[in-house]
């Protein structure tokens, strides 16, 4: 995925699961950078599976 702040790209398991501790929810799936800490929202299934599809793009 990548990083809607500083667009740094990353598996989601590389990123920080920040989020253990929301109030809001019991684990929300707010998936942080490891390089800017900022709070991305997890990459839909569907769009993991396009991208399988077409290949990775660097
Ligand atoms: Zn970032």
């Amino acid at each position: 995925m990548r990083c809607g702040f500083c667009g740094f790209e990353f598996e989601e398991e590389e990123g920080i699961q920040g989020c253990r501790n929301c109030p809001m929810a019991a684990g929300c799936k707010m998936v942080k950078c490891p390089r800017c800490n900022y709070e991305n929202p997890p990459e839909p299934a569907l769009v993991k599976k396009l991208k399988k599809l077409f290949g990775k793009r660097k």
